[in-house]
Parts: structure tokens; C-alpha cells; sequence
């Protein structure tokens, strides 16, 4: 076993600093001591320990660093501590793909989960001037179970800021938004961003951005949102319209949030189209009954409604891949609507983009984006960890 532990403090305790603070315990574990894989994040090879007094001795924060091989770090849990019962606890979580470092933090007080913050920051050239943009979106739950939400794009260069667009919102549970409101450094910045329909949930992972989003989707194609969508597991495709529920069907957790955007609008768009046939049916059957019943389509959606309901009729019942499939009105329509969907994201990301030196990656939320997935499994585990406090009890031995 490697064992290789270097041990720095503790031969008497040294006099609070100015800010109320000491340091009580400080220690580096190679991880093969700990023996505990279990609890401890994938590609961990060390973790350090620090204990500290603060308030004059009236607390202690505890912070458990883990890093790599290389000694970049990948998660930290910091714990706050009055009278030896934990109040405050944060777990960060750091990945690092290529120039981005991406955190994720969990704050807990008193037990609860009192605030999630995403950030993702990143070094680049503003002016010729070395600096740092940050993402960053804090979700605050609120008892009615929605969340309040800030988000912020940010240029810092030697730790003032720049140049900023701050956003807030309230989030229902069923992914609707309201309170919204919208601030920057400057007009220009407010011109560039502020109609960019997705700005607000540009930073969701894809699991809210999808049921966000699916309202813009129903807009857009002229339908009405809310109670028709679910997002389940599909096989085979990433969306589908169900005209038997009239409901649209996606898999968030397939494809990145263009492809998302995509799916809705071309499933919504088949919505619309099933809409359009069932309206032009019933008027059709209406002229047997009362006036009251009757379905009222101007010229523009009879001509299309008709256009729709031929196609249907000639719809391929099976084969989803064939070239009639392909090449049905039904198909060629909601395809065109996915497409002027998609470019418009594209649009829109690309100004958000340009606004504020972001990687293309980045905006599109690809890459990172699975990089969430796979930390949230990991911050799962963490809080397991703080559950057992085994490195809060290990540094109480030193
Ligand atoms: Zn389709």
C-alpha cells in the first residue's frame, strides 16, 4: 500500500488572525489509506484535510479537499460546525475540460438545501487584457416548491467587473417563468440579449431546459403549451407527438440542448398539424349541427388544414424510416420547423457568445453538459460522505 502522509500542524494551537480564525488540523492523504472508493470521486488520488477555529473558537469549518493525480482539484466539502453539530455545509464540485473550469455548489444549512449554484469559468483574452467570464446560475427552492433563480455573465479582469447581464426569475415547477427581470452594465449588451427567448434558461440542465423550453416550442408553432408534455425515456427516437393523448413526448437525456430545441419544434409542430385535421373534420361534421359547435378556420388554416389531413391519409402506418415516411407532407413540414427552430437557438447563442467571449462549446452546453450528469452521480456520493463524517472524525485524531 502507498502510503504517503505529511503531516503540518498541530504541536500547539497559534493565536486567532484578525478575521476570528486558526488553524486547528491540517493534513494530505494518498487515497489507497483511506480505503474507501465507495465515497470518494473517480480519478481521486489524494485528499487533504483542514480544520479550522472561526469566530474566535465559536465554530469550526472543516474543509475536505480530493484531488487528482496532478493535484487539480475535483470536489471540496466545507462544513461549518457550532458546539460539534454541523449548520452549514458546501459541496463544490470542479471539472475542468480543456480552458473551463466548471463548479458546481450545494449549500446546506441546518440539514436543507438552501441554495444550487452552477458556474462555469474561463480564462481568455478581453482587450488584450488577460481576464475571466463566468457563468453562473443560482436556484434557490422556495416552500411552494418553484425556486428563485439568478443568473449572471460576467468579465472580470483583476477581479473587477467589467461588464455583466444579470438575470432573475422564479421557476414553477411545471418549468413555467415568471417575475422575470433583466439588467446589464450597458445597452448595448441589453439590446444584444434581451430578446434572445432562451436567455433564461440557457443554463438549465437538460432536464428543466426541455420542459422550459417546450413552451417557446408550443408558441412558436401556435399550439397550446403546459399539460401536453411529458419527458420519459424513449427507444429509438429522441421525441414524438402522440396523437392518441395529444401529447409530445421528448428524452431529455438524449442530445445536447440544439438537438432539444429541434424535437420540440418539429413535435409540436405535428401537434399543430393534428390540431389543424381535427378542426377541419369537426367543421366538416359541424354543418349537421348547432351553430355553437361550429369550428372556425380562416381561409389560411382551411388551405393548410386540408393540406395536412391528405397527408395523413397517405401517412405509412409502419416503417418510420422509409423514404414515404420521409418524404410525407407531415414529415417534411415539422422537419422544416425543427430546422428554422434550431437556427434561431443557433442565433441567439452565438450573439450571447459573442457578447461575452464564451467558447462555442460552451454556449451550446455540449460538453458540459455531460460533465453535470456525471458530477451529479458523484455529488450523490459526497453527501453520503458528509453523512458518515469520515474525514471530519479522521482530522478530530490527529
Ligand atoms: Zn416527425
Amino acid at each position: 500500500m502507498a502510503i504517503n502522509v505529511s503531516k503540518i500542524a498541530t504541536e500547539g494551537l497559534k493565536p486567532f488572525n484578525k478575521y476570528g480564525c486558526r488553524l486547528l488540523a491540517k493534513d494530505s492523504q494518498h487515497i489507497s489509506v483511506l480505503n474507501a472508493t465507495k465515497i470518494i470521486p473517480k480519478n481521486c488520488t489524494y485528499v487533504d484535510f483542514v480544520k479550522v477555529e472561526t469566530e474566535f473558537g465559536k465554530s469550526t469549518t472543516s474543509i475536505v479537499t480530493f484531488k487528482d493525480n496532478s493535484r487539480e482539484v475535483l470536489e471540496r466539502l466545507i462544513t461549518k460546525a457550532v458546539d460539534g453539530r454541523d449548520v452549514e455545509s458546501i459541496i463544490k464540485t470542479y471539472t475542468t475540460d480543456n480552458d473551463v473550469v466548471f463548479i458546481t455548489s450545494k449549500f446546506i444549512k441546518d440539514g436543507k438545501a438552501i441554495l444550487d449554484r452552477e458556474e462555469a469559468l474561463f480564462r481568455h483574452d478581453i482587450n488584450g487584457k488577460k481576464g475571466l467570464t463566468r457563468m453562473k446560475l443560482d436556484m434557490k427552492p422556495l416552500p411552494d416548491g418553484s425556486r428563485a433563480e439568478n443568473q449572471v455573465y460576467e468579465e472580470l479582469i483583476s477581479q473587477a467587473r467589467t461588464k455583466y447581464l444579470e438575470t432573475t426569475a422564479v421557476r414553477t415547477k411545471d418549468g413555467t417563468l415568471y417575475n422575470k427581470t433583466i439588467n446589464a452594465s450597458n445597452p448595448s449588451i441589453l439590446e444584444n440579449c434581451e430578446n434572445d427567448p432562451y436567455l433564461y434558461i440557457r443554463n438549465y440542465t437538460k432536464k428543466d431546459f426541455a420542459q422550459s423550453a417546450s413552451y417557446y416550442a408550443a408558441k412558436k408553432q401556435g399550439v397550446d403549451a403546459g399539460k401536453d408534455f411529458s419527458d420519459v425515456k424513449l427507444d429509438g427516437c429522441m421525441g414524438l407527438y402522440q396523437n392518441r393523448t395529444k401529447r409530445v413526448l421528448v428524452d431529455s437525456t438524449q442530445g445536447n440542448k440544439i438537438d432539444m430545441v429541434n424535437t420540440l419544434n418539429h413535435e409540436y409542430r405535428h401537434k399543430l398539424q393534428f390540431d389543424l385535421i381535427s378542426r377541419i373534420q369537426r367543421s366538416l361534421l359541424n354543418i349537421f349541427r348547432k351553430p355553437e359547435y361550429k369550428v372556425i378556420l380562416n381561409s389560411k388554416e382551411k388551405a393548410l388544414a386540408k393540406k395536412y389531413w391528405f397527408a395523413e391519409m397517405i401517412y405509412p402506418s409502419t416503417n418510420s424510416t422509409g423514404r414515404r415516411y420521409k418524404n410525407n407532407l407531415l414529415e417534411v413540414d415539422a422537419r422544416a420547423a425543427g430546422d428554422i427552430a434550431k437556427s434561431e437557438y443557433r442565433f441567439w447563442s452565438e450573439r450571447l457568445a459573442k457578447t461575452f467571449g464564451i467558447p462555442q462549446k460552451m454556449v451550446h452546453n455540449v460538453t458540459i453538459e455531460d460533465q453535470i450528469r456525471e458530477l451529479t452521480d458523484r455529488v450523490a456520493r459526497m453527501r453520503r460522505l458528509h453523512i458518515i463524517e469520515l474525514p471530519i472524525n479522521y482530522t478530530e485524531k490527529l
